[in-house]
């Protein structure tokens, strides 16, 4: 199973992720956390990276897209993934498409994890991350709308997208997730 999870920062895409990898037993691959680790690197490629991430703007798509596709042909991800992070926008939605053709993996389902702004507030406010400042947040939250957002239309289209409401404890959600999942197995 390869699936992606869409959502805005705070959705929850985080934890459903995890829990999913677990049910699934396959690997959550977390653009943000592969970020990270080249920061805590300190290569040079680290602290091109760090400038954005600190910003709350997205990391290049030529960065991103290296680090991606080398993570998805690691062997593990042969009996399937699960995206969180990626893509974030339409440019890396259609890098995407196009090296899991050459791969022969195409995404099966994308789910949308729906939350309120209100829920997102509290949420973000209870992180402890660096990149969790007030501006950056803000900042975050605007770029998703402005272009991580026509993602969920790009994949309506494409008929494999889910909407899932992420409002509710995390338990909730993934039972959710499972039911609707179980739906068009
Ligand atoms: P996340 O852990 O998914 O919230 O990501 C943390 C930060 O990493 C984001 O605010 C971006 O700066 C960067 N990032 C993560 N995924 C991507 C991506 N697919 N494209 C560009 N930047 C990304």
């Amino acid at each position: 199973m390869r699936l992606i999870l869409l959502g805005t920062p705070g959705a929850g895409k985080g934890e459903q992720a995890t829990r999913l990898s677990k049910n699934f037993r396959i690997p959550h691959i977390s653009t943000g956390d592969l970020l990270r680790r080249e920061m805590e690197e300190g290569t040079e490629v680290g602290r091109r990276i760090s400038e954005f991430v600190n910003q709350g703007e997205l990391v290049s798509d030529d960065i991103t897209q290296a680090i991606l596709e080398n993570r998805l042909r690691e062997a593990d991800c042969m009996s399937g993934f699960i995206l969180d992070g990626f893509p974030r926008n339409l440019n890396q939605a259609d890098f995407l498409r196009a090296a899991l053709a050459r791969m022969q993996a195409p995404v099966d389902v994308v789910l949308n994890i729906e939350v309120p702004d209100s829920t997102v507030i509290d949420r973000l406010a209870m992180r402890n991350r660096r990149d969790d400042t007030p501006e950056t947040i803000r900042h975050r939250l605007k770029v998703y709308r402005k272009v991580t957002a026509p993602l969920v239309d790009y994949y309506d289209r494409a008929g494999i997208l889910k909407r899932i409401d992420g409002d509710g404890s995390p338990e909730e959600v993934t039972k959710r997730i499972l039911a609707n999942l179980a739906r068009t197995a």
